[in-house]
């Protein structure tokens, strides 16, 4: 048994906001202690929350080992407080099938150090031509669908994937971004743009399909899930579909939501700064962040996108895009609590339970019973972020050299320590 003694414990899923012990027995939590031997861990002075639920990462095997595997992805999360990882599946091959799903969860078991739930394709290797086999990947474990790095372009196959969401019960995660209105730009289309003299991509590339999806899930009374949003008209028109009744769900990413396309700046032409959505202007940072807290936006997912260094160190426009992103996650949203921009409840909230209720998953808790996954931290422990100290295989990070105020002292993942830093 664990005792997490004295800590201030923060869980938003029941609303306690108290100074008290966490209690551990084998994989779950329980209220009271049996007198059997405990492990007692000193954890006064810092906050004891659930572990985060991050819907949006990419693990990148199979296929793409040299970016990342389940063994480092896993670990990385661990160091950000991350116990459920949902892994997106645009490997290689791509997650098409229940036999697909079924290898991930048997790689996972053998080397993930936190929770990995599959997220199936919608169509078949992300082609758009012909949906997967949503029904048995679901059967065996998958917890959503998405082509997540591009969009479902046909209109007509969007509508018939969720249709197949209310059979399969799972939501359809949509990168919503329009393809043709894209046409190969590369940052936020703005005056920085022009005077960078890159070629910029509009919000209406996102607006456009975020307005074809909602009336999609309108049509269809499909559970729909919006990946990634990064623009103010987006929000404006998912806070509307919700009052309309509208089954959507929505995430931001955390780069989104605290930094603007001046991190492109910020280091001559920083190809780390490259993200897709790309990094917009300060009133959609505002815009994302009033709706978190109004709960147009259900939660912050990370979308972890680590890359090999030789894919960020070229011509900004021949970067991919995409930040390595679970071990800075609360470091970087800690700002906006130390600017009291979001209190700390608020944010624990957007990355335990609500990420969670947005996929109907059991984690994101302290409740007794359930699965025992914690961390602790310490929100006002300053350090500098060093991308090559980063478990990570990516080390690609907008970040590198600034110093971040938080960080995390401890992450317990199903009743074991999954990592430890000076505690
Ligand atoms: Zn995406």
């Amino acid at each position: 048994m664990i005792r997490l003694m004295g800590g201030r414990i923060v869980d938003p899923s029941s609303g306690r906001d108290e100074i008290g012990d966490v209690l551990i027995e084998a994989d779950h939590f329980i209220d009271t202690a049996t007198p059997n031997g405990e492990t007692v861990i000193d954890v006064s002075g810092f906050i004891v929350a659930p572990g985060f639920v991050d819907l949006h990462c990419h693990l990148r095997e199979p296929g793409f080992e040299d970016a990342e595997t389940i063994a480092t992805g896993t670990r990385a999360a661990a160091a950000g407080g991350f116990t459920t990882l949902c892994a997106l599946a645009d490997t290689q091959p791509s997650i098409d099938t229940g036999s697909d799903v079924e290898s991930l969860l048997t790689q996972a078991r053998r080397d993930a150090l936190v929770r990995v739930l599959p997220v199936g394709t919608t169509t078949k290797q992300r082609q758009g031509q012909e949906l997967s086999e949503m029904a048995d990947m679901a059967a065996v474990g998958a917890v959503a669908f998405s082509d997540d790095g591009r969009a479902v372009r046909s209109a007509s196959l969007m509508r018939h994937a969720l249709e197949y969401s209310l059979l399969v019960e799972r939501p359809i995660a949509s990168h919503s971004e329009d393809p043709d209105l894209v046409d190969g730009g590369v940052m936020h289309e703005g005056p920085l743009a022009t005077v960078l003299g890159l070629k910029g991509i509009p919000r209406e590339a996102e607006e456009i399909c975020v307005a074809r999806d909602l009336a999609l899930a309108r049509l269809t009374g499909g559970r729909l899930h919006l990946a990634h949003l990064s623009t103010a008209g987006a929000v404006e028109q998912v806070r509307r579909a919700k009052a309309a009744g509208v089954r959507v769900t929505a995430e931001v990413a955390p780069h989104n939501l605290v930094l603007s396309d001046a991190a492109v700046t910020a280091r001559p032409y920083d190809t780390n700064a490259r993200t897709d959505p790309p990094l917009r202007s300060p009133e959609d940072n505002y815009a994302l962040l009033e709706g978190l807290r109004d709960g147009t936006i259900d939660c912050i997912a990370t979308d972890h996108s680590p890359r090999r260094w030789i894919d960020k160190a070229c011509e900004f426009d021949q970067a991919k895009t995409g930040i390595s992103g679970l071990e800075t996650a609360f470091g970087l949203l800690m700002r906006l609590v130390h600017s009291r921009a979001l209190s700390l409840t608020e944010l624990i909230g957007a990355l335990t339970h609500r990420p969670a209720a947005a996929w109907g998953l059991p984690y994101g808790t302290l409740q007794p019973g359930s699965a025992a996954d914690a961390v602790v931290l310490d929100p006002d422990q300053a350090w500098v972020v060093d991308p090559e100290r980063f478990l990570s295989k990516g080390k690609n990070t907008p970040l590198g050299g600034q110093t971040l105020r938080g960080t995390v002292l401890m992450t317990i993942a199903n009743g074991g320590i999954v990592y430890r830093n000076g505690l």
